[in-house]
């Protein structure tokens, strides 16, 4: 959408004060980012309310489910845009500004084409950009509102994804994260088997392009092909973000989940043994109704045993229309909450314990940011890191800029993050495929 209005000739400023209008892009996965979503609409309508703001637009997921909803309770909203009517933002933004007439909402059908999102305008720092391969989901996990939000899965064919991918590298991007509901999906709509290994040795082959991380795949689609482009490809990092939302078979088929326990620990062999270095990431979801004492303990034991270099936890909540929300035996929000905080310290052992491991290695680090506070001092992130969402690696060294991928000494840890301190700048021609680092040699 930002692209498609930066193509019409709408500049984006810097904050919501004084400007024609804002665009609030809504996520309603979950009852926090709900609430979150709603906060910013009320805090903008305040601003249109005082005359420092022109209009609102308000676009994704919140008002796909609502619809006229989210006009009924917010009703000073200007513009309501459904996730597939995201192609129409122009209009929408035209008409707000008196230049042409249209309807105060705007949707399509999520089996609709897939919008184009050929035009981009990135708000992530030049080096960084996600990479969207699918829309919509084809599981059923009983907790989820994402398939009755974005509909079924439809991938973007692969020629597509290339031309995507060569813009944003042209534009600078050296990371590019792949994501969708279910990326290891990939394919099966438009090609009738799983593509997502192809995909990535063509993006690979990409030049321009440093690194390739993979988020958001379902493990039932794991298969061999992928591993062995994990492992063999030079630009895909060893990094897998697994979403594995618990591990009580009990549990797993209750939440509709279409794997075992069994099948899960055979997956996470066959990736720790195929995959050198891997940086393992993934989430669970504690409280789901009915999990019982032993069950939680059973998940807590599991991830004690696992240790998973990155880990996420989510408080159950009940979504509105899933099978989930009209199940029996649902747990007290403070029985929830404890759950989540056992299972984060737990994590934390194993999370700090890699930290530490990392210490006297030598590993690339990609650099986000320079810190304001110091000198020659910056923030990046190593392979086992996802932007926005892992840990970070302090790094000081002289002139580094921002997007350089360095080799850097790692000499303490804190917590999740590193401390290090930079040595070569890497370039295309003197860069191997990213691993857990070596361990340090004499500084250069
Ligand atoms: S695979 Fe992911 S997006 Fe699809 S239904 Fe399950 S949790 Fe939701």
């Amino acid at each position: 959408m930002a692209g498609q209005l930066a193509s019409a000739g709408y500049r984006m400023v810097d904050g919501p004060d004084g400007a024609d209008f804002v665009l609030i892009n809504t996520c309603a996965f979950i009852a926090a980012a709900q609430k979150e979503s709603e906060q910013v609409i009320a805090e903008m309508l305040r601003l249109k309310t005082r005359r420092r703001l022109g209009g609102i637009i308000v676009a994704g997921c919140l008002p796909q489910r609502d619809g006229a909803g989210l006009l009924e309770r917010f009703p000073q909203i200007d513009r309501v845009l459904g996730v597939f009517a995201r192609n129409r933002i122009v209009e929408a933004a035209d008409s707000l500004l008196g230049r042409r007439d249209n309807e105060q909402l705007s949707f399509c059908e999520s089996g609709g084409p897939l919008p184009d999102d050929g035009l981009r305008l990135r708000v992530t720092p030049p080096h960084v950009a996600y990479l969207r391969i699918a829309e919509g989901c084809d599981r059923t996990c009983s907790f989820c509102t994402i398939p009755a939000i974005r509909g079924p899965y439809r991938s973007k064919p692969v020629d597509k994804v290339i031309i995507e991918a060569q813009r944003l590298i042209d534009s600078g991007a050296k990371e590019l994260v792949i994501v969708a509901q279910d990326t290891s999906y990939y394919g099966v709509d438009i090609y009738g088997k799983p593509l997502l290994a192809d995909l990535l040795a063509r993006l690979d082959a990409l030049s321009g392009l440093a690194w390739l991380r993979l988020m958001y795949l379902y493990p039932t689609h794991v298969n061999q092909d992928l591993i062995a482009a994990v492992a063999g490809l030079p630009k895909v990092l060893p990094y897998l973000d697994l979403p594995l939302q618990h591990i009580d078979d009990a549990v797993l088929r209750r939440m509709r989940r279409a794997v075992t326990r069994q099948q899960i620990e055979k997956l996470l062999d066959q990736v720790r043994e195929s995959i050198p270095g891997l940086a393992l990431r993934t989430t669970f979801i504690v409280g789901f109704p009915g999990e019982t004492k032993q069950q939680f303990n059973a998940l807590s034991n599991f991830v004690r045993a696992a240790r998973f270099e990155r880990l996420g936890v989510f408080c159950y909540s009940d979504e509105p229309g899933t099978r989930a929300a009209a199940l029996e035996g649902k747990l007290p929000p403070q029985t929830i909450l404890r759950r989540r905080q056992q299972l984060m310290a737990v994590q934390q052992q194993a999370a700090f314990a890699f930290s530490r491991s990392q210490i006297g290695k030598r590993l690339e680090v990609i650099i986000d940011a320079a810190l304001p506070e110091a000198e020659d001092a910056y923030v990046g992130r190593t392979w086992a890191d996802a932007p926005e969402i892992d840990a970070a690696a302090y790094v000081t060294g002289r002139g580094l800029q921002v997007g350089q991928i360095v080799k850097a000494e790692i000499v303490a840890a804190r917590g999740y993050d590193l401390i290090a301190v930079a040595g070569q700048v890497l370039g295309d021609d003197n860069r191997d495929k990213p691993t857990d680092g070596q361990p340090m040699e004499a500084s250069s």
